[in-house]
C-alpha cells in the first residue's frame, strides 16, 4: 500500500464542506418548525408528497409540503432508521421493500420528533409513479392507515424511442390530470386554482433549477470546487422549497462561493487526484464515506441522483396549455426510465464532460428503478471506456446492508486500480 492509500484513520482527511452549505441547517430548522406550526393550525393545510411530484404546485396553493423520503434520510443520518425499519418488518412489511417506506411506517407510528425524521399527520397526500411504483403503493397504504385523501398523478413510462404520436397521447393524458389535481385541491382545501399565483410559483421553481444546474457547471473544473459531500445535503431546497425565495437566496450564495473557488482554483479536496461519478442514492447512515474519500485524494464530481432533481419547467405567462405540456414533458422524461442504451449514452457524455477517472455504482437493495441494469452498465463502462467501476451492494437507509470492513477493502482496491492507471 502506498502513501496515498494509508489508513484513513491515520490521515483523517475529509472533503471540505462549503461555508454556504453550513447555512442549510438553519433553513431546514425553519422549514420543519414552520411545517409543524402549519399542521397545528386548523386553517392551514399540510401535505405529504414524493420526489418526482412538482412540490411547487402545492406551494402555489399555500399547502405545506412534507417529503417522507427526506424525513427517512434524516432518520438514517441520526442513526434511527434501523429500529424503524425493524418495527415495520415486525408489522409484516417484508425485508425486500423499500427502506424509505419502512422508515416512514416506523417514524409515523412511533411519533418520532422531526429532528430525528418524524412527521405530522397530513391533511392530504399527493404522489406520482414518475420515479417508481413504490411511491404509489406506499402512499396508498399510508392514506388508508391515516384516513387521508390521496391524489395520484399517473405518468406513462417513457421508453426511449417512443414515436411522436404516442408521445402526444402521453402529453394529453398527463395534462388532463393537472385539471383533476386542481379539482382535488378544491375539494380538500376549498381553494380555487389561481393561475397568476401558479405561474409566479412555477417561475421561481424554475429559477431554482437553473441555479442548481449552474453549480454543476463549475464541478467540471479541476480541482472540483464542489463535491457530493455537499450536494447530497444542498439538494434539499430542490424538492422541499421550489417556488420559495428562501431556496433561491441560498442557491445564489452557493453559486457565488463555488464560482469564486473555481476562479482561484480551490478544490474541496487538497491535491485532487481522482474524480469520481457516483450513481445511486447515498448511504444516509454513512455519509462520512463521501467525506473520507479525501483520504485518497478522491472526490465525487458528478452524481445523476442530485442532478435529476434540477428539473426545468418552462412556463409561459399567456399560454397555460403550452406551459402544462412542457410540464408534462418534464414529468415523463425521468432518468430512472431510461433504457440501457440511453443510460450508457448519458454516462459516456458526463464521464467526458466531468473528466471522470472512476465510477462507483450503488446497487441499492431497496430501489429497483435506480439499480436495474447496473451490472450491464458496469461491464459497458469498463469495456468501452476502460474506466474502473466499483459496484457496491448496500442499501440507502438500512445499515444492516453495510459492512464497514469489506467496504473499506473494496474501496482501497478500487483506488489502487485508479492509481495503476495514473
Ligand atoms: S428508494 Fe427507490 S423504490 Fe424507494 S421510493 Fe425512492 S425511487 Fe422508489
Amino acid at each position: 500500500m502506498n502513501s496515498a492509500q494509508e489508513s484513513p484513520q491515520v490521515k483523517k482527511k475529509l472533503v471540505k464542506t462549503l461555508k454556504t452549505s453550513q447555512k442549510l441547517k438553519k433553513i431546514m430548522a425553519w422549514y420543519f418548525i414552520k411545517g409543524k406550526l402549519y399542521s397545528k393550525l386548523p386553517w392551514k393545510q399540510v401535505a405529504w408528497s414524493v420526489s418526482g411530484f412538482p412540490t411547487e404546485f402545492l406551494w402555489a396553493y399555500n399547502v405545506y409540503p412534507f417529503l417522507p423520503e427526506n424525513c427517512a434520510t434524516i432518520a438514517a443520518a441520526r442513526h434511527k432508521s434501523q429500529e424503524l425499519i425493524e418495527y415495520a418488518e415486525a408489522c409484516g412489511y417484508c425485508r425486500d421493500l423499500c427502506s424509505y417506506f419502512k422508515t416512514n411506517i416506523g417514524a409515523y407510528d412511533s411519533k418520532l420528533p422531526a429532528q430525528f425524521g418524524g412527521l405530522e399527520k397530513p391533511d392530504l397526500m399527493t404522489c406520482t409513479n414518475t420515479v417508481c411504483d413504490t411511491h404509489v403503493k406506499w402512499f396508498q397504504t399510508q392514506s388508508r392507515n391515516l384516513n387521508v385523501p390521496l391524489f395520484v398523478w399517473d405518468i406513462p413510462a417513457y421508453v426511449s424511442g417512443s414515436d411522436e404520436k404516442t408521445m402526444n397521447r402521453y402529453l394529453d393524458y398527463v395534462t388532463d390530470q393537472f385539471w383533476e389535481f386542481t379539482d382535488f385541491m378544491y375539494d380538500h382545501t376549498g381553494k380555487k386554482f389561481n393561475q397568476k399565483k401558479f405561474i409566479k410559483t412555477v417561475k421561481k421553481a424554475d429559477e431554482l433549477a437553473v441555479l442548481w444546474r449552474e453549480l454543476f457547471k463549475y464541478r467540471k473544473q479541476i480541482p472540483a470546487p464542489l463535491g457530493y459531500a455537499d450536494t447530497l445535503g444542498d439538494v434539499f431546497p430542490m424538492f422541499a422549497l421550489p417556488g420559495k425565495n428562501r431556496g433561491i437566496k441560498f442557491y445564489r450564495e452557493l453559486v457565488e462561493e463555488v464560482k469564486e473557488a473555481a476562479k482561484v482554483g480551490k478544490g474541496v479536496v487538497e491535491d485532487e487526484k481522482y474524480r469520481l461519478l457516483f450513481e445511486g442514492i447515498p448511504f444516509w447512515y454513512k455519509i462520512k464515506f463521501f467525506h473520507q474519500l479525501a483520504n485518497f485524494g478522491a472526490v465525487v464530481t458528478y452524481e445523476p441522483y442530485t442532478w435529476s432533481f434540477g428539473v426545468r419547467r418552462e412556463i409561459f405567462d399567456d399560454d397555460i396549455d403550452r406551459s402544462l405540456r412542457e410540464m408534462a414533458k418534464s414529468l415523463i422524461h425521468t432518468p430512472y426510465w431510461y433504457n440501457l442504451e440511453t443510460r450508457v449514452e448519458y454516462f459516456k457524455k458526463v464521464i467526458e464532460e466531468y473528466k471522470i477517472d472512476g465510477v462507483i455504482l450503488h446497487n441499492n437493495l431497496s430501489c429497483r428503478p435506480s439499480t436495474t441494469g447496473m451490472a450491464d452498465l458496469k461491464q459497458i463502462i469498463q469495456e468501452e471506456l476502460g474506466i474502473p467501476v466499483l459496484l457496491l451492494t448496500c442499501d440507502m437507509n438500512d445499515p444492516r446492508a453495510f459492512s464497514e470492513a469489506p467496504m473499506q477493502t473494496r474501496l482501497e482496491s478500487f483506488i489502487e486500480l485508479l492509481e495503476s492507471r495514473a
